[in-house]
């Protein structure tokens, strides 16, 4: 008996022993292709050498040093390469372990930042329905996403309230157009600005292209430059979640660049390292450091292991190759034979409502009317059938609940890693749709 705890207590999930580009070797001997990388994590894909070469010498030359004493060459790399050229005016960058980590450091330095400008009242964050920032507690009371939050409620800092996500399949009424929605959902958020008080609001928080609670889900275009504008009249902060749609998922480096804004701060993570080492990290502002360098002087945040030489030179070598081999254009490329070929499949299929993404970040949803777009009743978990078959028939895809409000939905995401083929996205799409077929059967 296993004296690890899982997931689920009582569940025994397979030991994956190895991986190579899109495969997963498992105890058993299976196969199974990984097609959403995890949680979009994996953007190399499995066993990248100059990775694990790299992770090899960092740890031998230097395995952690004390941030409060000392810097490394990694970090400093990292930070610069990341930074480079100011995109966004995005001008330095703070290291963690985790997303959750990422958004905690994001809200703290949202925080410090008024409070260096004597803004004492802004204590105050809002973010959007159907959206999830991290596990942690300031990072979940954050986010929108009902069943993580549920068993928490009580102990969630009261100090964050959330507006409508921008989600047109569900929520974009019928005839109205783009510009009456994102005016409709700028007026929800500035009417939320009104009622907290405008000069209380810190920042408002969002995840550009919303990841797995909602599935892939992209702004209407003028959505996010609507939404900027209101944290500009307002003295408020805008802090963009790409943990899980940034650094390069969407194929560009960070997905704002496709919307025509830029945040204050961003978090990343997943796509940072790509799994091959814990790191996620915050990118800032010249606006929001200033603000600190001529105030306190110091970000009043740290962990032990921020800036960890070891992450750092695993995401260093991964950002390294993403550029050397060109990987973003890879990920425009493959990313839309898999929309073309996702299309083909679930356009017109009975029991998928919407297929929707950018790059390589892709979720179909399941529902059971496609006409009146009513979801699976949720006792049926499709989602986690869905799961269970495609990893039965040697497929890999990051399965979620709850896509309409919490509680009602089903959808799948995949998210193959940058280095994808054409010749990989058949067999997925196959697999999918025979996952799929297989537990329609079963529930209908
Ligand atoms: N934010 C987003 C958008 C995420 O998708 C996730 C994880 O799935 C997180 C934050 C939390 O990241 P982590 O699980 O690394 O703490």
């Amino acid at each position: 008996m296993t004296k690890l705890l899982h997931r689920r207590v009582s569940a025994q999930p397979e030991i994956a022993v190895s991986g190579d580009g899109l495969i997963l070797t498992l105890a058993s001997g299976r196969k199974v292709i990984d097609a959403s990388g995890g949680a979009a994590v994996a953007c190399l894909g499995h066993g990248n050498r100059r990775v694990a070469k790299a992770i090899g010498e960092q740890a031998q030359r230097l395995g952690y040093a004390h941030t409060g004493f000392f810097s490394s060459e990694p970090a400093e790399a990292l930070a610069e390469l990341l930074v480079e050229g100011r995109p966004g005016g995005l001008t330095r960058a703070f290291f963690v372990s985790s997303g959750s980590e990422a958004m905690e450091a994001a809200l703290k330095l949202a925080r410090q930042y008024h409070l260096e400008k004597g803004e004492r009242k802004r204590t105050h964050f809002i973010s959007r329905r159907q959206s999830y920032h991290g596990s942690t507690l300031g990072a979940l009371a954050a986010s929108g996403n009902a069943f993580r939050r549920a068993p928490y409620e009580d102990i969630l800092a009261q100090n964050f309230s959330r507006v409508s996500a921008c989600f047109p399949y569900h929520e974009r009424q019928k005839d109205e157009s783009d510009a009456a929605y994102v005016e409709r959902l700028a007026q929800e958020l500035e009417a939320e600005f009104q009622r907290v008080g405008p000069d209380r609001v810190a920042a408002f928080c969002a995840e550009t292209v919303v990841g797995a609670t909602a599935g892939c889900v992209t702004p209407t275009p003028g959505y996010f430059a609507a939404i900027r504008a209101v944290c500009d009249r307002h003295g408020a902060l805008l802090i963009l979640d790409e943990i899980m749609c940034g650094m390069g998922r969407t194929g560009t480096t960070h997905a704002w660049q496709q919307e025509g804004v830029t945040p204050d701060i961003q978090a990343v993570a997943k796509g940072l390292g790509g799994g091959y080492q814990p790191i996620g990290g915050i990118l800032i502002t010249d606006k929001v450091l200033w603000a600190i360098e001529n105030g306190s002087g110091a970000f009043v945040h740290g962990h032990t292991y921020q800036a960890h030489p070891v992450a750092c030179a695993a995401a260093l070598e991964v950002q390294r190759i993403i550029r050397d081999e060109d990987l973003l254009a890879n990920v425009r490329t493959i990313g839309a034979v898999l929309e073309s070929k996702l299309r083909e499949r679930f356009g017109q299929h009975p029991f998928i409502g919407d297929v929707r993404g950018r790059g390589m970040f892709w979720a179909v949803e399941i529902v059971a009317d496609r006409v009146d777009k009513k979801p699976f009743a949720p006792h049926l978990q499709v989602n986690d059938r869905v799961k269970s078959h495609a990893l039965a028939l040697g497929l890999g895809i990051y399965p979620t609940g709850g896509t309409v409000d919490g509680s009602r939905g089903d959808h799948v995401l995949i998210a193959p890693p940058y280095i994808a083929t054409a010749a990989d996205i058949d067999p997925i799409v196959d697999l999918l749709e025979r996952a799929i077929d297989l537990t329609v059967g079963e529930v209908k």
